[in-house]
This record gives structure tokens, sequence and C-alpha cells, in this order.
């Protein structure tokens, strides 16, 4: 199974380190897999009315078209109906405008993150939501209520159509329904950990930046949650102990890693 790493937006925070937006693209039996999407070609055409102030100003992402997942995937010779899956770590702006570019694909989304970026009242959610409340969604949508399974001791869910290498795993805190995807890469398990964490010492017992350790408190919806969650992803067995690989959306190290091994 061939795992592909884009960066589908690019950050440039105000106080803060660059930073990405990471995106899987993975080769199945399917077809095409995409483990969350960054932005998409309509963030790029109207950023103001798609995302918001709030965001364009104070994150401030590249909002390039050559950033876009369904650039990069015809760049690479693909065709945007090669794209058959889309699974989520959960429906905010930064992860979720891309899913309006491939329409045909079947949505892998947890149920709760689902009702709340439909329904969820109040400001905050309006603002995170945006996008998706804009967008039409896909025909076929999966959603995940249960996680009954157990990965490495986090309750998880098979994903639907595909095989055991790969896992829906449970990571509350940043929202209710936040996931983490698992995809078997050669020895190791890769699990994209979406927002659970946004820079890696949060996983590596090390002080956070204080922008980070500000911003990662400031977004969780439940941060005492997100906290039990970054704990338990601390204690996982790393990749060198035939463990587990971690990361997550927007570490830019983790992504520059990812793509040339041993470069940062
Ligand atoms: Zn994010």
């Amino acid at each position: 199974m061939t795992v592909i790493h884009l960066n589908c937006g690019t950050l440039h925070p105000v106080g803060g380190d660059r930073m990405v937006c990471h995106v899987l693209l993975v080769e199945t039996a399917r077809g095409l897999l995409l483990v969350d999407t960054g932005f998409g070609r309509r963030d790029v055409a109207e950023p103001t009315g798609r995302l918001g102030h709030p965001l364009t100003k104070v994150v401030r992402p590249d909002l390039a078209y050559r950033e876009t997942a369904l650039f990069q995937i015809q760049a690479l010779g693909f065709d945007q109906a090669d794209v058959a899956d889309i699974v989520m770590t959960h429906l905010d702006s930064d992860h979720s405008g891309g899913i309006e570019d491939f329409p045909a694909a079947r949505l892998h989304v947890s149920a709760r993150e689902l009702a709340d970026a439909d329904a969820e009242a109040g400001p905050s959610a309006a603002v995170r939501y945006r996008p998706w409340r804009q967008s039409r969604h896909p025909d076929d949508v999966v959603t995940y209520s249960e996680t009954a399974d157990d990965w490495f001791g986090f309750p998880a869910a098979a994903l639907s159509g595909l095989d055991n290498d790969f896992a829906y795993v449970a990571l509350p805190g940043h929202t209710p329904g936040h996931m983490g995807v698992a995809v078997r890469d050669g020895d190791e398990w890769l699990l994209h950990c979406g927002d659970a964490f946004y820079h890696r010492n949060a996983v590596l017992g090390r002080p956070l930046p204080v922008s980070m350790a500000f911003s990662q408190f400031l977004t969780a919806r439940r941060p005492r949650e997100a906290r039990r969650t970054r704990k338990r992803l601390a204690e996982l067995p790393g990749s060198s102990e035939g463990g587990v690989r971690l990361i997550c959306a927007h570490d830019a190290v983790l992504f520059d890693e990812s793509v040339e091994p041993g470069r940062a």
C-alpha cells in the first residue's frame, strides 16, 4: 500500500511558525483514499465568503490552487474520479474544504461530528463549520456512532468497505466527535491524529511553544478530554518498537519528515 503525504494548505499563523494541512493519499483496492482534504477550490476562489475573517486574518492560509488535493492528485497523474473514499478526522474548515472537489467519493465521518457540523448552535460552530454548511454534501456518507473495536487500547471502528489495514480511532477533545485515522504503512502503523495535537512536543513530553499551547487550548471544544487523548497518544509504542508513528494535521516538521525522512 502506498501512502503519499500532501500539504493541502500552508498556514502562517500570527505569532507562530509555518504550519501545514497534512493530508494522506492512499492507494487501496477500491481506488484512492484521502485522509482529510485541506482547503479546496472554493476556499481559494472565495476565501472571505467561505472561511471568514478569523481564519483568513489570524491563521493566514496561502490558499493556492496548486496546494489543493485535487490539483496535486491530478499532477500525480490521477483523475478526480479515482478518489473513492475520504476519511475525515473532523469537519473543521481547514480539513473539509476540499470535500466538494470529489463529489463521487464516499465520505466517512463520525456520527457525532456530522451532527455537530450540521446543527451545533453558537458562533464558534458557525465559524469552524462554515464551509461544510455551505457545501453540497456527498451523496454517499457513511457515519460511525460505535467504536467497539480496540486499537492499541483506543476505542475504534473498522472503516466500511476497507480492509484491516485501516482503523478509525476515537480521539475526542478537539471536537467531541474527533477521530484519528490509522493506516498500516509497511512495518508500522501511521496514525493521522488530525487536530488531537498541533505540535509534536505535545506527545513527546516536551514543553510546547507558548503560541501552540494557547491555540491548542483555545480551539479545543473539550480541553480536558483533549488533554487525556494527548496523554494516551504519548503512551503508544513508538514506530521503532514496531508500534505507531504519530502525525497530526498542522505540524510542519512532522510533515517534512514524512515527505523526506531524516530531513528535519
Ligand atoms: Zn485544523
